[in-house]
């Protein structure tokens, strides 16, 4: 797995985002954990997010007793998660930065990659909306958190380019002997 280097400026980041959204009652608040246990299976349900994140069977949901921090685990070769949510940490934007955990493997990422707060970001407007993805794009701006996934270029894309490179060169070695 890739070190987690951008761990404590992801927290810092959702921690501004977190206390407005909090204050202003914009998000499900609920203690009860089988509350969140129907958010979730409603969630891996929806065609929506199968498309984007692939079939996940089951979120099994921990109570966190006597740990401090919510935690999250992709089990079951893949097709199924653990989230651990203390007390605390029961509100939609703690449980959808879990479920993102989830959605994105740790075996090739580091857990709060850019990969990671891609599918965090994707997720938050998804289910609570634009305005609240683009006031946490702006907290990962200042905590400089980077989310832009790397572009891998197929063979066939790579190909393509090359050959539109040649055409170019092409054109412009016509044109330059045109020109003389
Ligand atoms: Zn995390």
């Amino acid at each position: 797995m890739p070190r987690d280097n951008q761990r404590s400026k992801v927290y810092l980041a959702e921690t501004d985002f977190q206390k407005e959204y909090v204050k202003e009652h914009k998000i499900v608040i609920n203690k009860d954990l089988s509350f969140w246990d129907g958010y979730l299976k409603k969630v891996l349900q929806s065609k929506w997010f199968q498309k984007h994140f692939g079939p996940i069977e089951t979120i099994r949901l921990k109570d966190g007793k006597g740990t401090r921090n919510a935690k999250a685990m992709r089990i079951f070769q893949g097709r199924g998660g653990i989230i651990s949510l203390p007390l605390w940490s029961r509100d939609e934007i703690v449980v959808l930065h879990e479920l993102s955990h989830v959605a994105v493997s740790y075996f090739k990422n580091a857990p709060h990659g850019p990969e990671f707060c891609a599918a965090y970001l994707k997720i938050v407007k998804h289910f609570i909306g634009t305005e609240a993805e683009n006031e946490l794009k702006m907290s990962f701006k200042e905590k400089r958190v980077k989310w832009r996934k790397k572009k891998t270029l197929s063979l066939d894309t790579l190909e393509k380019l090359r050959q539109r490179g040649k055409q170019l060169a092409a054109a412009r070695k016509q044109e330059i002997t045109e020109r003389n």
